[in-house]
């Protein structure tokens, strides 16, 4: 039995960047990890056909500054995933090449239909506090939908539906009609708004690890040293007397004056706490799945879309398409040619060839999976969601400290939640409640802004006068209607007045 300062479990970038934290100032944490590795959602696979492949979260982009500082000082560079030549736009059996973050829609009414449903969505995370959800003005009303009856609200047309159907799959790896309207405009607000989250140039996908993103946990578990305790599932978690007894599954305890949770939510369910959870707590870790995904990567001889002009980009819109979106993944040196997608197996390489015209695509040389659904210690991936009417009830609680247990894990974070940045942020801000507990720091220093990462800048996005003052399909209707009602009745007091039906004077 260790007698410890503070004890912290579940790792990746949350659990490991506040023990990180703690140990920089002092203390003795102790990291205790389910698993026989440490990088939890991050899973960096290296063997001779890949060089190396994360197989869970990969992306980084501007603006996750946290994530960037810790890569930054263990020497771990990025390098931009190739967007150089056209993405395509897969719709209705045709490809059409495009560059920029969305694919233009040239119908005209799609067109309105398109920009009046991300102007919207953007408008209204505007009015979500991104630290509390549950305070925006219209928060009741927004959390008793779901996004699939904000979609139906919002588009006229179903191609535009299709399409923002495939951005919350995409986005939050799970169904418009499983999350709360409020909860995904938050996800989205949160991350900087919908061009920020769905771009790869200047966007959350701008860039890759080079050599694979887990690097970073397993850097900071280096530093950690004997500190990190693998295969140590905890479950049982006890504040009842002067310690907070922490007990693992090999029947290992550990005592700490302070714990920290950074586990997705719905995972303490594993757990068994004394005394119990308060209602709110017990309740919210209920009532929050986990999204689903199987991340896969179909390797080739070499990468024959760019021959043909294309970067790898596909965004994919067809009835039943078991994939919405890939990227190229070929590394950074131009070796070992690849594209990624995300699941939500089989029809893969035919769609690919359909896609980019190609036959090359149907002989792929490797191939590599991972189910994150059936990971016990994740729960599913890439984060939990909010179903309808749970993030105004029970969301205040998520990062509520309850007795010396403190919360962290990327679902607390209030930037880039369900992301790398996201777990850092978390962490590091639980670490903070902890020292700031202790009397170490004041509680004005437990939030904490990050400086701009000098290697990775973000650049503002600019909208058209057309994007920010055409009117939706609805608006334009009306518009139209009210023209011809307006047209029809000046017509008709024309004749009238010229019949002698209306006095002169
Ligand atoms: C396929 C996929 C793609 C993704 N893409 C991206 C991306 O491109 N960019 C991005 O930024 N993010 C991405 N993500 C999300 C990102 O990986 C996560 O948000 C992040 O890693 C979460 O870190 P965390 O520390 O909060 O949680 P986790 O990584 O889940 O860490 C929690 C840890 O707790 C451990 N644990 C669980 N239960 C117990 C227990 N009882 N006792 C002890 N330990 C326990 C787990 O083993 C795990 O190591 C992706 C995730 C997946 C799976």
């Amino acid at each position: 039995m260790d007698a410890l300062t503070v004890s912290l479990f579940l790792p990746v970038s949350a659990g490991l960047s506040a023990a990180k934290l703690l140990q920089e100032s002092g203390l003795s944490p102790v990291v205790l990890e389910a698993r026989d590795r440490v990088g939890g959602r991050t899973f960096t696979v290296r063997n001779k056909e890949t060089k190396w492949v994360d197989l869970g979260g990969a992306y980084v982009g501007p603006t996750q500054n946290r994530i960037l500082r810790l890569a930054a000082e263990y020497g771990i560079k990025t390098y931009k995933v190739n967007e150089k030549e056209n993405l395509v736009h897969y719709t209705n059996g045709k490809s059409y090449p495009f560059k920029g973050s969305f694919p233009p829609m040239w119908n005209p009414i799609i067109m309105l239909d398109f920009n009046n449903l991300f102007r919207t969505m953007d408008e209204m995370g505007e009015e979500i506090p991104k630290e509390a959800p549950w305070r925006a003005p219209h928060a009741e009303e927004w959390d008793k939908m779901s996004m699939q009856q904000l979609v139906d609200k919002i588009c006229w047309t179903s191609t535009v539906r299709r399409f923002a159907t495939l951005f919350v799959n995409v986005n939050v790896t799970s169904e418009p009609h499983e999350v709360s309207a409020l909860w995904f405009l938050w996800y989205v607000k949160q991350c900087g708004g919908t061009m920020r989250i769905f771009s790869t140039d200047n966007g959350g996908q701008e860039r890759k690890f080079v050599g694979g993103s887990s690097q970073i946990s397993e850097c900071m578990a280096q530093e950690l040293g004997e500190r990190v305790k693998l295969q140590s599932p905890v479950y049982r978690i006890d504040q009842s007397g002067d310690m907070v007894v922490v007990e693992t599954l090999d029947k290992q305890t550990y005592m700490a004056r302070y714990v920290i949770v950074a586990t997705p939510p719905g995972l303490n369910l594993k757990m068994h706490f004394t005394p119990e959870l308060p209602p709110l707590r017990n309740q919210l870790i209920h009532r929050v799945p986990m999204g689903s995904v199987i991340k896969c990567m179909v390797y080739y001889r070499e990468n024959f879309w760019r021959k043909k002009g294309f970067c790898g980009t596909m965004v994919i819109e067809e009835e039943g398409a078991p994939i919405g979106l890939t990227l190229d993944d070929t590394k950074p040196d131009g070796t070992v040619p690849e594209l990624s997608f995300y699941f939500l197996i089989q029809r893969i390489c035919d769609i690919y060839s359909r896609v980019l015209g190609s036959e090359e695509a149907l002989h792929p040389v490797h191939y590599e999976e991972k189910n994150w659904c059936e990971e016990e210690y994740s729960g599913g991936c890439y984060t939990a969601y909010f179903p309808p009417g749970i993030l105004t009830q029970y969301g205040r609680v998520l990062r509520e400290p309850v007795g010396r247990l403190y919360f962290a894990g990327t679902e607390t974070a209030t930037e880039w939640s369900g992301y790398m940045e996201g777990a850092v942020q978390a962490g590091e801000r639980a670490a903070r409640e902890i020292m700031c507990a202790m009397g170490k720091i004041h509680q004005s220093q437990v939030w904490q802004d990050e400086p701009e990462s000098q290697e990775v800048i973000a650049r503002p996005f600019h909208t058209s006068f057309f994007e920010r003052r055409s009117p939706s399909v609805g608006g334009l209707l009306r518009f139209i209607g009210f023209s011809t009602v307006l047209s029809a009745a000046a017509a008709a007091g024309l004749v009238a007045y010229r019949k002698g039906l209306i006095p002169r004077s």
